[in-house]
């Protein structure tokens, strides 16, 4: 079952230094072409953890409700 929260990166901010990607303890990010994270929402649990160590603030985490 998909998690009631779910992470979201802003792209236009990310700076692709890879701290979410260690930080995931689900291994849900990947950093795109160097440019910019991606998270794969089927895995990612909202736990936070990535927003939290972002050094650029660009990770936000909200109700996955109402998303696709
Ligand atoms: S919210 Fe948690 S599970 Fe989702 S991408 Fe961030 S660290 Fe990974
Ligand atoms: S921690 Fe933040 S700035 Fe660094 S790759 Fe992840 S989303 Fe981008």
């Amino acid at each position: 079952m998909l998690s009631k929260r779910l992470a979201e990166v802003d792209r236009t901010r990310c700076v692709a230094c890879g701290a979410c990607v260690q930080e995931c303890p689900k291994g849900a990010v990947r950093i795109m072409n160097g440019c910019f994270a991606r998270i794969q929402k089927e895995i990612c649990v909202g736990c936070g953890k990535c927003a939290k160590i972002c050094p650029a603030g660009c990770i936000d985490v909200k109700d996955r409700e109402g998303r696709r």
